[in-house]
């Protein structure tokens, strides 16, 4: 579950991203399915640039059968407009897939971002996606199947605003937040938000602040790993699953075992990976 940028990254040719070139275990960037194969319905949190392979991961047959009447997903989750959230969606328009009616819930800035611009505005006018309306901060049931409650999280605003979001099915409930700036600017507590979860699946974008020679981390800011679980680490312990997830291609906990994934581990977290299954 790697940062927008994916795994290999483009035009980088470290030990890291070779690695990747050359493994048979593909990574993908950030992205999860709401499956519910006894209701034959199925829904796409973040439309990710590997959204073609992604959707192959999503093996049941009714989810074929729904793709093959071009619907393939009845709602698309949208966090916000960086490329590694929505580029997806262009492979569902006209030029590919060519979805039909499919809900899209996102803030009414996203909604405004993807309305008013090509070539997003095309899904619009053609009537492939539709925006339902969701309040910020409140629950509301989709389809008699679950619960979800959209967060509005700080997070560079260069084309609409962040939003993260809570999923409650019969059993569990989930907490999506692949991009924050920092949890400190949150008019939230995380651990009171994670707290009240059983499963959080938080931004890991980065371990260190020095991982990205030639760039500023403030820049690109992001709560670093070890900050995280420092946060984390009571409620994690009690009642909580912690995940990372979003790792940019420069994070050394994606190496196998090495010492910032051990630490991970050690200190009771989890790294989100390709084809994990939560029951909800
Ligand atoms: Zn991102
Ligand atoms: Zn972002």
């Amino acid at each position: 579950m790697i940062q927008d940028g994916g795994l290999p990254q483009t035009g980088c040719y470290t030990d890291r991203c070779e690695r990747a070139r050359k493994s048979h275990s593909p990574r993908y960037v950030a992205s999860l399915a709401l499956v519910f194969p006894a209701a034959k319905r199925y829904y796409l949190v973040d439309a990710s640039p590997d959204l073609t392979r992604q959707m192959d991961l999503i093996d049941e047959d009714g989810f074929r059968e729904n793709a093959n009447l071009r619907g393939p997903f009845d709602g698309i989750f949208l966090t916000h407009a960086h490329m590694g959230h929505y580029l997806g969606l262009a492979l569902l328009g006209r030029e590919g897939l060519g979805i039909d009616r499919t809900p899209c819930y996102c803030s009414s800035a996203m909604k405004k971002m993807l309305s008013e611009n090509a070539p997003w505005s095309l899904l619009v006018q053609e009537g492939r996606i539709n925006f339902p309306q969701i309040p910020m901060d409140s629950w509301i049931n989709v389809d008699g199947l679950f619960d979800v409650k959209m967060i509005p999280v700080p997070h560079r605003q260069e084309f609409s605003d962040t939003v993260g979001y809570i999923f409650r099915g019969s059993q569990k409930s989930i907490l999506y937040i692949p991009d924050i700036d920092s949890w400190e600017k949150w008019d939230k507590s995380v651990a009171e938000v994670v707290a009240g979860v059983d499963v959080a699946l938080i931004d890991g974008s980065f371990y260190s602040s020095k991982e990205i020679p030639g760039r500023k981390i403030e820049d690109i800011p992001h709560p670093l790993i070890p900050h995280s679980m420092d946060l984390l680490e009571e409620v994690s312990k009690n009642n909580s699953k912690v995940m990372f997830t979003h790792l940019n291609n420069t994070n050394p906990a994606l190496d196998i075992n090495s010492p910032q994934q051990l630490e991970i581990r050690k200190r009771g977290f989890e790294l989100a990976y390709e084809g994990l299954r939560i029951t909800i």
